[in-house]
């Protein structure tokens, strides 16, 4: 067990030279474009001379439904990375960037924990290569030149009521949610109602990831919607003439970031979409070039399976042609206990009643992903407060769901605490028992697929939504959108959309509150609930203790 905080242990890193890193997946080092020593992007002549090898094996990392800490999905996908290579097969990890903002607000970062992460952690969560800053650049060119052109005579006859394009910076920063914007004089324009989100819920960001090449990024960026007529007719990003600059902008961001993990691991680290109005995973690119240069690639998805895992396979996978070859679920004592009806103050005493109640949130998990025909492997992501008593409870119930459970410390121990759990993956990946398939089909009308979700995976009896949503629907079915995938944004606590009732809910509703056609991205993003695109900072923020020591290191991030 460790005292040290994990930005001690990474400190004490002994990292590789990155062209030894791009060696292991047999990058040539004149492939590699370096950002300093340590992080590298990987050039696109490279990417497409790969095309025609094979794939090797895809493992999603996903969660029962968490506490508010997280479950440690990325600790236990770097573990499982070391932990494959340590048993020998050829290893690369696939995660999101980090968010800048939300680090100034709660400690935390998206990097992994303990002795298993991802380095240079402190870049990573912050500037780390400028991937962010490029598409909250690619998205301001795109807001200015929309109000440039109402400035000008608004040919295009915008109703400056319904311009969509918001405004995005990667700060949480409550005061920009809702704004007036082009006040003060003629010479501003015209004055209208306008808003920030965070970099992350960019459109951008979410096509970004998507994309399969510069081409696809260019046309995906020019099929965004960004205004609407008084005809209610829309204007899409095409018509501002927008496209070509912003992929400009875009075009080294877009090229996936080599990093490596504190056992020197290949980790690509590419791309970063909201998990509730977006699909939450890593880029496209990433995970297909990983996939022609490794065994094994290791991936996660963000919130818990009933979000990010039903993502993962009904729009990252269906989009990509990728299909997992396994799914470890991650739980944990904490998460379980917390289904189980435990508050959050009372989880480091021993409950084993509560153990076994709060089960059935795993084992409905286990149940919804065999629905996509992959197998599923329950790791244990081992928390010190945890007991024997409780542990034995969860593996004897997923023995009971017809699965294992693998206890892991690589949070404590690095890979060498997930072994058993790679011999595991390994053992049902190479089984080829997986068929993959998503749970819809693409032509199915876009209410029934929201009923789909919502009936399969939330187990919820119906899908409430008034008729002004249905017709939304049906229109965007008249104009060509109906085969597009759904993209559900929910609480990510609960199966149902209230963050309260945790476990395994039945006899709830699924109301819809709102939809939007992210046209460019290509779903329909379907809102159940309170959905925040741009956070706030808490009373306390981290940002107030974070500061440079002496030695010029950073203190007080993680
Ligand atoms: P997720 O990806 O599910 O959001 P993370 O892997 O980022 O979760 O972990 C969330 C936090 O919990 C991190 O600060 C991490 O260091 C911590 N953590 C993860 N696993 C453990 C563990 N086994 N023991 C203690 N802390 C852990
Ligand atoms: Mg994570």
């Amino acid at each position: 067990m460790s005292l040290k905080t994990d930005i001690e242990i990474a400190r004490e890193a002994t990292k590789k030279p990155i062209q030894e890193i791009g060696a292991k997946l047999g990058i040539p080092a004149a492939e590699l474009l370096p950002y300093g020593h340590d992080k590298a992007k990987v050039s696109q002549s490279f990417i497409d001379s790969v095309q025609d090898r094979k794939n090797g094996k895809l493992i999603l990392v996903t969660a029962i439904n968490p506490t508010p800490a997280g479950e440690g999905k990325t600790t236990t996908t770097v573990g499982l990375g070391d932990g494959l290579t340590r048993i020998g097969q050829k290893a690369c990890i696939c995660i999101r960037e980090a968010s800048l903002g939300p680090n100034f607000g709660m400690k935390g970062g998206a990097a992994g924990g303990g002795y298993a992460q991802i380095v240079p952690m402190e870049d990573m969560n912050l500037h780390f290569t400028g991937d962010f800053h490029a598409i909250t650049s690619a998205h301001s060119l795109l807001a200015a030149m929309i109000d440039n052109h109402i400035y000008w005579g608004n040919e295009l006859e915008i109703d400056t009521r319904r311009v969509v394009w918001r405004r995005v910076v990667d700060m949480n920063d409550r005061a920009l949610r809702q704004i007036t914007c082009s006040l003060g004089g003629v010479s501003n324009g015209f004055p209208r109602e306008g808003g920030f989100d965070i970099t992350v819920a960019s459109e951008v960001m979410a096509i970004l990831c998507l994309a399969t090449d510069l081409a696809d990024l260019q046309r995906r960026l020019g099929d965004m919607i960004v205004a609407y007529r008084r005809d209610r007719t829309p204007v899409y990003c095409r018509d501002i003439k927008a496209d070509g600059a912003m992929t400009v902008l875009l075009k080294d961001a877009m090229q996936p970031n080599l990093v490596q993990t504190l056992e020197n691991t290949p980790a690509f680290v590419h791309g970063g979409p909201f998990a509730n109005i977006a699909h939450g995973c890593n880029s496209v690119i990433a995970t297909s070039t990983a996939l022609k240069l490794a065994d094994y690639v290791v991936t996660e998805a963000g919130f818990g399976a009933d979000l990010g895992a039903e993502k993962f396979m009904n729009i990252k996978c269906r989009k990509a042609g990728l299909a997992p070859d396994a799914v470890v679920l991650v739980a944990t004592v904490r998460a379980v206990k917390m289904n189980g009806g435990v508050a959050k103050d009372a989880l480091g005493t021993e409950n084993v009643a509560a153990v076994q109640k709060g089960c059935a949130n795993l084992g409905r998990h286990i149940a919804n992903l065999k629905q996509f025909g992959v197998p599923v492997v329950v790791a244990i992501n081992h928390f010190v407060s945890d007991t024997e008593a409780e542990i034995a409870a969860v593996k004897s119930f997923v023995k009971g769901e017809g699965a294992d459970a693998v206890l892991c410390e690589h949070w404590a121990k690095g890979g060498a605490g997930t072994e058993d759990l790679a011999r595991k993956v390994v053992e049902i990946a190479e089984s080829g028992m997986a068929q993959f398939a998503p749970l819809y089909r693409d032509d199915m009308p876009l209410f029934d697929k929201i009923e789909r979700i919502a009936k399969r995976i939330y187990r919820a009896d119906e899908v409430l939504a008034n008729k002004s949503i249905r017709d939304q629907l049906h229109q965007w079915e008249q104009q060509g959108y109906g085969n597009l995938p759904v993209c559900m944004a929910k609480t990510q606590y609960s199966f149902s959309t209230d963050p309260n009732l945790r476990g395994a809910p039945t006899g709830h509703s699924v109301p819809v509150r709102e939809v939007r056609l992210s046209a460019g991205a290509g779903f329909v993003v379907v809102i159940c609930g309170e959905i925040m695109t741009m956070p706030g900072l808490p009373r306390v923020p981290s940002a107030e203790s974070i500061r440079l020591n002496a030695e010029g290191q950073i203190e007080g991030l993680f």
